[in-house]
Order: structure tokens, then C-alpha cells, then sequence
């Protein structure tokens, strides 16, 4: 049977006939083997026998149309395809809570294998990837700026609008309960608590040396900009601060 002429479905569904994979061979082995080559992924994977505890055990699977035995049988099989595909949308359904781990009766864990994907589809650039961490573009934002993930005064509907209609539920008197808080570093609805400028610093070389910069540029090339813009004026305003102490000595 051909398939050379493709129909509008097949457009938008593709040919479950056609022969051809998403991507060239070579980039989805590339793709493996950035995979199989992480340190972790020989602790993380030691065989399977497909009896599905992990997935029984999942509170993810109970919500979304993904499976972690389906995961790991794709890594341990090395379906060069379905591991692909599964990097499209499934792997970011997992919820990170390692339950999987705890059950397996290989010891294998498909909670740290999907991280390593995820990370692998970072690397890569992939479209997943860009989608799933734009919504946190402001918390990372917020992280490098300021030491602090979330301050309370990011909870409000217009920082979170497409994380839903829970948010707008979040009606607190943000500052007094602040005040409430009986330490004098806590009176801030700006920030989560306060982080000296030298742990800052210390907080970007770590980044820059361990890649996390790196990754951040491939998957949001603005962010990146914004961030290295004040990454330089924190560096600056603590050489000025050292060059302070100098001079009083
Ligand atoms: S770590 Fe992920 S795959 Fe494992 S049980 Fe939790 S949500 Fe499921
Ligand atoms: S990863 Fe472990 S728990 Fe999950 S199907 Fe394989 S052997 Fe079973």
C-alpha cells in the first residue's frame, strides 16, 4: 500500500503507517545516549520486569495518560522513538515525589530517570520543554534576583493568571500577617527572606559552573539576558562593598 500522498489527517496526526521517525536516527540516538551517559543513569536503571508497581504506586498515572513502567521499558529496551516521544509531553506529568523508587523491586528509579530526560530535553531545546518552564520564568526571575523563590507578594492572581482559577482564592492581608511574624527579617512581602549579596554571588558561580546558565539560555535566550544583566550588577555592588571594607581598614 502507498502512503506517498498525505491526507489532511495525516497532516495533523501523521501516518501510522509511514516508516519514517520524528527526527533523523542520528539525532535520536544522540539524544539517548546524552541520556544513558548521566552519571546517575546505571544507578537508576538496573532492569524491568514490566510488573507495573511503579505505575500502581504513581500519583501522576492516576491523573494524567502517563505511566512510568512505560518509561522505563522504553529506556530499557532503548526504543529510540517512543523515548522521543515520551520527552514531547509525558515526561513532565511526573510529579518528582520519587514514591516509584521506594516500590521498585529492581531498585530502579523512574522518578530520577524522567529527570534525566527532562534535563536532556533542556539540553536539547526542546518546544516540551520551553512550554512546560515558561510559566516558572518568573520564579527563576525572582530566585536569581533576590536569593528567594517566591516572595508573598507574587501569590496574586496577576503573577500566576494561567496557573489556574485557585489563585484568585489567595485574598490575605499579605503585610500584616508579615508583621505577625516575630522576625524582623520576615517584615517583607518583597522578598521570602532576606540573602546577603555574597551568598548571591556565590549562588551564580555555582550556576555558571554547574551548566544551570547554560540550559537556562537554550530553553529562554531573554531570561538569560535579564539574568546576566543583574548577575554583573550584584557582582558589582559587592566588589564595591569589599572595596568599602578595604578602605575603612
Ligand atoms: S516520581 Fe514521578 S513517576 Fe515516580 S511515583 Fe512520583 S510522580 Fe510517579
Ligand atoms: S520500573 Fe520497577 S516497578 Fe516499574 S515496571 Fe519496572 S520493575 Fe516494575
Amino acid at each position: 500500500m502507498s502512503h506517498s500522498a498525505s491526507t489532511r489527517v495525516q497532516e495533523f496526526i501523521g501516518d501510522p503507517f509511514a516508516d519514517e521517525s520524528l527526527l533523523p536516527q542520528e539525532k535520536l540516538e544522540e539524544i539517548f545516549t546524552d541520556i544513558q551517559s548521566d552519571m546517575r543513569f546505571d544507578h537508576e536503571l538496573n532492569g524491568c520486569l514490566n510488573c507495573g508497581i511503579c505505575t500502581a504506586t504513581c500519583p501522576a498515572a492516576h491523573y494524567y495518560d502517563f505511566s512510568p513502567r512505560e518509561i522505563v521499558q522504553l529506556l530499557w529496551t532503548e526504543n529510540l522513538d517512543g523515548i522521543y516521544d515520551a520527552m514531547q509531553e509525558k515526561i513532565w506529568a511526573c510529579a518528582q515525589c520519587y514514591t516509584c523508587a521506594a516500590r521498585c523491586p529492581f531498585g530502579n528509579s523512574p522518578g530520577g530517570l524522567i529527570m534525566i530526560m527532562r534535563e536532556t530535553a533542556i539540553k536539547h531545546g526542546m518546544e516540551s520543554a520551553k512550554n512546560v518552564l515558561r510559566p516558572f520564568s518568573r520564579v527563576m526571575l525572582k530566585l536569581i534576583s533576590t536569593g528567594n523563590q517566591l516572595s508573598p507578594d507574587m501569590i496574586n492572581p496577576e503573577h500566576f493568571a494561567d496557573w489556574g482559577p485557585n489563585i484568585s482564592k489567595v485574598d490575605a492581608p499579605l503585610k500584616l500577617l508579615r508583621k505577625a511574624i516575630p522576625m524582623p527579617t520576615l517584615n517583607t512581602t518583597e522578598t521570602a527572606w532576606e540573602v546577603n549579596l555574597k551568598t548571591s554571588v556565590e549562588l551564580y558561580t555555582i550556576w555558571e559552573e554547574t551548566g544551570v546558565l547554560d540550559q537556562l539560555e537554550t530553553v529562554d535566550e531573554n531570561l538569560f539576558d535579564v539574568i546576566l544583566d543583574i548577575m554583573d550588577e550584584k557582582r558589582e555592588d559587592w566588589e564595591d562593598w569589599q572595596d568599602e571594607q578595604d578602605d575603612d581598614d
